[in-house]
């Protein structure tokens, strides 16, 4: 299995450090609002690596966080504005409340678009421990150091393979003059925080051997990814945008902290659009699960519309492409059903698909690829019914479509439906064209689908 190596800059094949196990840590859902469909394009790129690695026999550890502390400020403004504060003041719940109102929905949204849950989804504010624990480290190795205020932040030029992933250098950062935190203590503009002071009327914030405070974003995942994957792990994903500063930060605090490299492969994803727009809150652009319910769409049609694109691309989200992606998943499943049991023998032609889908997910998830082995199964005239149910109940394991789904539930013809099909298919056998569209119209007129195949008639219920 390949993957594209946000580090490297290259596709490169999937070597995990245990023999036979991947260890994945995917960034996790920020909890002070919901989650929409650009955010769950990430974490289906979690999903799917997932699926594809354990497609091809690996077992895969997924560990995924919560995100209730730490990110809820925006640091590039001097005012910084807790958002979570701030959520709080407009739902009038207190800081637990709201971050276990949205971990619920941002949950339910992920197994809605089908995304497995993860193995373990660590929440920050019950690891704040390990981030003091992972600061005192790198204040003690020289890579952070403390100021009056009581904030310790992390020494970027004491780092110098800072900026490796993003290319963001400490020489690039101040020659751009970026808007980056104002804090005179700061040795370098462009350090970042590891444990901030609490102001006044802070909630949220913790005893710590600096006083009271509350710990950086990019602290919680170095810390959470280490103490559940090891030094050193296979795969770290994220969306585009947490390249920099969130996972060149997370290089710094890991690699400071253990002396040597600890993630493998960084996978980031493509954002989603919307009217040439990245899907953001700042945006008001967003779409919910909660709006492709409401108007009639499976949410699982959302991945088939997202395998349209390859991961790393942006993509443009249209209500008219969704539409064709769930008639299109809603059609597979009724072909899946139509198509009878599966084989358990595959025939040449069949192999051949199969490995033409197997290579396309293993070479670093090329999804469209895939989709069109999917659409060259469904007419391909070499493949039996059979072969085609078993090849896509397999295949389903990665696209994660339900495809089963109408052959599951299970529609039994009443006696007089049956009475009928015999009838029309003597019409037929007879050349009574007449008497055979009579009877076609009147199984139409009890709600169902008819339709000629090989075998003579066959019905079931209509949409
Ligand atoms: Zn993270």
């Amino acid at each position: 299995m390949r993957l594209y190596n946000s580090l490297s800059r290259t596709v490169e094949e999937l070597v995990p450090v245990e023999s036979g196990r991947v260890k994945m840590y995917a960034c996790g859902p920020t909890v002070y609002r919901s989650v929409h469909l650009g955010n769950l394009r990430t974490f289906m790129l979690a999903d799917l690596i997932r699926r594809a690695a354990e497609f091809e026999g690996y077992r895969v550890t997924l560990v995924q966080n919560v995100t209730d502390v730490g990110h809820m400020t925006d640091e590039s403004s001097p005012e910084a504005v807790d958002k979570m504060q701030l959520a709080m003041e407009d739902e009038g719940l207190q800081p637990l409340e709201i971050a276990d109102k949205y971990t619920k929905s941002a949950l339910e949204d992920m197994q809605a678009v089908g995304i497995r849950l993860p193995d373990l989804m660590p929440k920050a504010t019950d690891h704040i421990p390990e981030m003091i624990d992972l600061t005192e480290t790198l204040i003690e190795r020289g890579h952070a150091y403390l100021v009056d205020t009581g904030s310790v932040y992390y020494d970027v030029a004491s780092f110098p393979d800072y900026g490796k992933l993003s290319g963001n250098t400490v020489d690039k950062l101040k020659a751009g003059h970026r808007d980056l935190e104002t804090d005179p203590a700061k040795r370098n503009p462009a350090d970042f925080a590891l444990w901030k002071s609490a102001g006044p009327g802070r909630l949220m914030k913790w005893p710590s051997p600096w006083g009271e405070g509350f710990p950086g974003w990019h602290v919680e995942c170095s810390a959470m990814s280490m103490k559940y994957l090891g030094d050193r792990f296979d795969v770290h994903t994220g969306g585009n945008d947490l390249k920099f500063p969130h996972h060149e930060d997370e290089i710094a605090q890991s690699e400071g902290a253990v002396g040597h490299q600890v993630v493998s492969t960084w996978a980031h994803g493509g954002f989603l659009r919307l009217t040439g727009q990245k899907i953001a809150k700042s945006a008001g652009n967003v779409v919910r699960v909660e709006e492709l319910l409401e108007r009639g769409y499976d949410p699982l049609a959302f991945r088939w519309l997202t395998f349209q694109t390859r991961y790393r691309s942006e993509m443009d989200f249209t209500w008219e492409a969704m539409a064709t992606a769930d008639q299109r998943v809603k059609q597979l499943r009724r072909h899946v059903a139509d198509w009878g049991p599966p084989s358990e023998e595959l025939g040449p032609a069949a192999k051949d698909l199969d490995s033409r889908f197997r290579e396309a997910v293993a070479n670093d998830l090329d999804l469209p690829t895939a989709v069109r082995a999917v659409n060259d199964l469904d007419h391909d005239p070499d493949v039996t019914p059979g072969e085609k149910r078993a090849l896509l109940a397999s295949w389903d394991q990665v696209l994660g479509l339900d495809l089963e789904r109408d052959a599951r539930s299970a529609w039994e013809p009443s006696d007089e439906i049956r009475r009928l099909v015999a009838e029309r298919d003597q019409a037929r056998a007879d050349k009574d064209y007449p008497r055979s569209d009579e009877l076609r119209d009147r199984l139409q007129d009890m709600g169902l689908e008819v339709m000629d195949t090989a075998e003579g008639t066959r019905v079931r219920p209509r949409d």
